[in-house]
C-alpha cells in the first residue's frame, strides 16, 4: 500500500466530463494492488483563473500589485469549485471523499499575496481523513498566512501544493498529471518531434521550469528537490495506471549525459536600455536599486564599455513590467543626469538549452549561437551558467529557433543513439 499525492491541471478538470474522469482514474488508483491512500490536489477549471483576473483588470489596473489580498480572495475561489465538484463525482461512484481548502488544511504561507511562500502544513487532519478510508481532495495554489488572510502561491502554483503536501504527509511519489504525458525535449505544442523523456535530472529540470517550461511551476521542483519527494509527470487523458511518464530523477554518474537534454523558452520578456550614462561608480546600483525598490525583477543585465565617460546599460524585465520599469527611469533623471536616453522593446523571447552533460562538452555555445545565424536570427544577449546556455532574439523568431535547435542537437534522437 503506497500514500500518492496526485494532482491534476486546469485542462484535466476542464469540464464535468472531465472532472467525472478524473473521478474514475482516482478510484481506479486507490483499488490498484492492495489499496492507496490518496490525496488529490486540483487546479481550477481551465480558463478560470485568467477569467478572474480579467475581472479584477476590468476594474482597476493591475490587481496583482495593487490590490493583492483581495485578488488572492478572487483568485482562490477557482480551485474551491474544483473540490467540490470532484468530491460530488467520487461520491457519486461510492467512494468516499472529502474536500478541504487552504486555510482548513491548514497549508501555512508568509504573507505576500500573490507569490507568497510556504511555511508549514499541519497533516494531522489529512491523516486522519485517510485512515478513515476517504480520498481527500485539496485546492491547489492557495493557503493562508499568519493574519488568517488567503494567499496564492504564484501562476501554476497548484504543482507546489502537491510536492509540499507530499512532503508533508510523507508520500511515495507525487504525481502530476497533466495534458501531456510526460516532459518533453521541448514544448511538443510548439516542436512537433519534440520527444517524452523517461527521466530528467532535478537539476535540468529547474532549469527548464525557471526558464519557461511551464510543465511544473519552479517552486514544486525546488520543493521535491528539498524534501527528497519522488516527483512524476503524467498523462490525465491516458488510460490505466501502467503508464511511466517522466519521473524526474537525482543524476548518477551511471547516467548517458547528452550534452543537450531539452529547450525552454518564453515570451514572458522585456528589454529595456538605458543610453549616454554617465559612467561612473555607483550607476548601475541606482538604476537597478530604483527598479529592485519599485518590485520588478531583472534577468539579464548587460553592462558596455564606457567611451568617453559614458556607457550604456541594458537589462530585460517580465513584460508586464515593461511600463512601469520605463516609469521608474524616466523618474531617475533627476538623479543620473537629463541627457540620459532610455528605450527598449517588448517583442523579445528568451530561448534557452539545458543539459547536464554541458558540464564535460565544449562548443555547445558556439553550436547554438551559429545554427542561429545560419537561420538569420540576431542575438541580442547571452547569458550562460555550467548546464544552460540563453539568448534574447526576437519574439517573431522563438518558434524557428527552437525548430532549429532541436534539430542540430539532435533531441528527437534518444539520447543513446545521438551521433
Ligand atoms: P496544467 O494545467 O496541467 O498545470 P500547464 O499548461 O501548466 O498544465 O502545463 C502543461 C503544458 O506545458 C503542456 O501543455 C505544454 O504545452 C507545456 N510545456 C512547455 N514545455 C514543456 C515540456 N518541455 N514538456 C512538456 N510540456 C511542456
Ligand atoms: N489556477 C492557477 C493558475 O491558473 C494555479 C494552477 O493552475 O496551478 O495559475
Ligand atoms: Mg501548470
Amino acid at each position: 500500500m503506497a500514500t500518492l499525492v496526485q494532482k491534476y491541471g486546469g485542462t484535466s478538470v476542464g469540464s464535468v466530463e472531465r472532472i467525472e474522469n478524473v473521478a474514475r482514474k482516482v478510484i481506479e488508483w486507490k483499488n490498484k494492488g492492495d489499496g492507496n491512500d490518496i490525496v488529490v490536489v486540483v487546479s481550477a477549471m481551465s480558463g478560470e483563473t485568467n477569467r478572474l483576473i480579467g475581472l479584477a483588470e476590468s476594474i482597476i489596473e493591475n490587481p496583482e500589485r495593487k490590490s493583492s489580498r483581495e485578488y488572492d480572495v478572487l483568485v482562490s475561489t477557482g480551485e474551491q469549485v474544483t473540490v467540490a465538484l470532484l468530491c460530488m463525482a467520487l461520491q457519486k461512484l461510492g467512494q468516499e471523499a472529502i474536500s478541504y481548502t487552504g486555510w482548513q488544511v491548514p497549508l501555512r504561507t508568509d504573507g505576500s499575496n500573490s507569490k507568497a511562500r510556504i511555511e508549514s502544513i499541519d497533516p494531522e487532519n489529512l491523516s486522519r481523513e485517510l485512515k478513515a478510508g476517504k480520498v481527500v481532495v485539496v485546492a491547489g495554489f492557495q493557503g493562508v498566512d499568519d493574519d488568517n488572510n488567503i494567499t496564492t502561491l504564484g501562476r501554476g502554483g497548484s504543482d507546489t501544493t502537491g510536492v509540499a503536501l507530499a512532503a508533508a504527509i510523507g508520500a511515495d511519489e507525487c504525481q502530476i498529471f497533466t495534458d501531456v504525458d510526460g516532459v518533453y525535449t521541448t514544448d511538443p505544442r510548439v516542436v512537433k518531434k519534440a520527444r517524452r523523456l523517461n527521466t530528467i535530472t532535478f537539476e535540468e529540470m529547474l532549469e527548464m521550469a525557471s526558464l519557461g517550461s511551464k510543465v511544473l511551476q519552479i517552486r514544486s521542483v525546488e520543493f521535491a528537490g528539498k524534501y527528497n519527494v519522488p516527483l512524476r509527470v503524467l498523462s490525465s487523458f491516458d488510460e490505466g495506471t501502467d503508464n511511466h511518464g517522466t519521473l524526474i530523477t537525482y543524476e548518477d554518474d551511471e547516467m548517458e549525459k547528452p550534452k543537450v537534454t531539452g529547450i525552454a523558452f518564453t515570451r514572458d520578456e522585456a528589454e529595456v536600455k538605458v543610453s549616454n550614462v554617465k559612467d561612473t561608480p555607483g550607476v548601475a546600483a541606482t538604476i537597478l536599486g530604483a527598479i529592485a525598490d519599485a518590485n520588478i525583477d531583472v534577468d539579464m543585465i548587460v553592462q558596455n564599455i564606457g567611451t568617453d565617460d559614458r556607457t550604456d546599460f541594458t537589462f530585460t524585465v517580465k513584460r508586464n513590467d515593461y511600463d512601469e520599469a520605463v516609469t521608474v527611469l524616466n523618474k531617475l533623471r533627476e538623479t543620473i543626469g537629463d541627457d540620459i536616453s532610455i528605450s527598449g522593446d517588448s517583442s523579445i523571447a528568451k530561448l534557452s538549452i539545458v543539459g547536464v552533460g554541458m558540464k564535460s562538452h565544449v562548443g555547445v555555445a558556439s553550436a547554438m549561437f551559429s545554427t542561429l545565424a545560419k537561420e538569420g536570427i540576431n542575438i541580442r544577449m547571452i547569458s550562460t551558467s555550467e548546464i544552460k546556455v540563453s539568448v534574447v532574439i526576437d519574439e517573431k523568431y522563438l518558434e524557428l529557433g527552437t525548430r532549429a535547435l532541436h534539430d542540430v542537437f539532435e533531441l528527437e534522437t534518444p539520447r543513446e543513439m545521438r551521433a
